[in-house]
């Protein structure tokens, strides 16, 4: 029961750790459900979906979002969502940025860092990540706020990888966050399948959508 799971993943959480929803391709029936269980973060990944779905829900609901974001979606998005999880390019960000402003808001943004063995397409590696602050390239955007960084580990079955990539993740951000940007409070990590690893490696933010609503139809 998707009750059952959002009690118990919400009783379980640390001290400064929260859960995020995933309630990609699944109903609002199901998102509501969830809602009456006390959850209020949710997150989804295609820009179409979650404006389709959010005027039929409640307006306390935090909107995040976590997928692959194209720029000619940014202004449909930029209206509402509360954190933006994933971004991968600066482009991205000064698209954001752009919008944010035509629209009177500042919006939370995560870089999204890559640091698992599958290649991978999107992201920052760690270095661009200490670069983009050292350089002081956030200060470029005044109406987006970096509020820290997002990363997956790899799809393995090996928990001791797992476990490294997510200390990567969270030196990091530890990193960045004495060195140059004070303000940084969101380090999100952790799914389904790694969540418990994330939070014992100080994850503040798990994205979980299988265990709690199923596996999805896509
Ligand atoms: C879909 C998705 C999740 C949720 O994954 P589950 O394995 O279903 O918990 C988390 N993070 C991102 C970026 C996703 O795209």
């Amino acid at each position: 029961m998707i009750k059952d799971r959002i009690i118990e993943l919400n009783s379980s959480m640390p001290a400064g750790a929260r859960l995020l929803a995933v309630s990609k391709f699944h109903p609002v029936e199901a998102i509501r459900e969830a809602y009456d269980a006390g959850q209020r973060l949710f997150g989804e990944s295609r820009v179409q979906e979650v404006v389709a779905k959010k005027d039929q829900l409640p307006a306390d609901i935090e909107w995040h979002f976590i997928g692959h974001l194209q720029t000619n979606k940014v202004k449909q998005l930029v209206p509402f969502v509360t954190l933006i999880h994933g971004v991968d390019t600066e482009h991205l960000l000064a698209e954001i940025d752009k919008q944010a402003a035509l629209c009177g808001r500042t919006v939370d943004c995560l870089l999204e860092v890559h640091v698992a063995r599958e290649e991978s397409k999107f992201g920052f590696s760690p270095e661009d990540v200490l670069r983009f602050f050292s350089e002081g390239a956030d200060r470029r955007y005044e109406h987006v706020r970096v509020v820290g960084i997002m990363g997956m580990a790899s799809h393995v079955d090996d928990d001791a990888a797992i476990r490294s990539e997510f200390k990567i993740l969270r030196s990091l951000y530890d990193e960045v966050k004495a060195k140059y940007a004070p303000w940084f409070r969101e380090l999100s990590m952790g799914m389904s399948g790694d969540y418990r690893i994330a939070l014992e490696e100080g994850s503040t933010m798990v994205r979980i959508g299988t265990y709690i609503f199923g596996e999805r139809n896509y």
